[in-house]
């Protein structure tokens, strides 16, 4: 289980493991190709990290 590095609260990226107390990381997407995620606390909105990948057609991501 990973915890947030602001408030120490459980947090995770597979919202699967919402039922065991901890809240899923939000993840807000941008981009059409190039996708750019903005990973932030469920708790209090911190930052936690970007990340970027290409999805869309022929990927099979969102
Ligand atoms: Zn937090």
């Amino acid at each position: 289980m990973a915890k947030c590095p602001h408030c120490e609260k459980d947090v995770t990226l597979d919202s699967a493991n919402k039922d065991v107390g901890a809240q899923e990381v939000r993840k807000d997407v941008e981009g059409i190709v190039k996708k750019e995620v903005m990973y932030s606390c469920p708790h209090y909105d911190r930052v936690l990290g970007f990340a970027f990948f290409f999805g869309g057609l022929g990927t099979g991501r969102p």
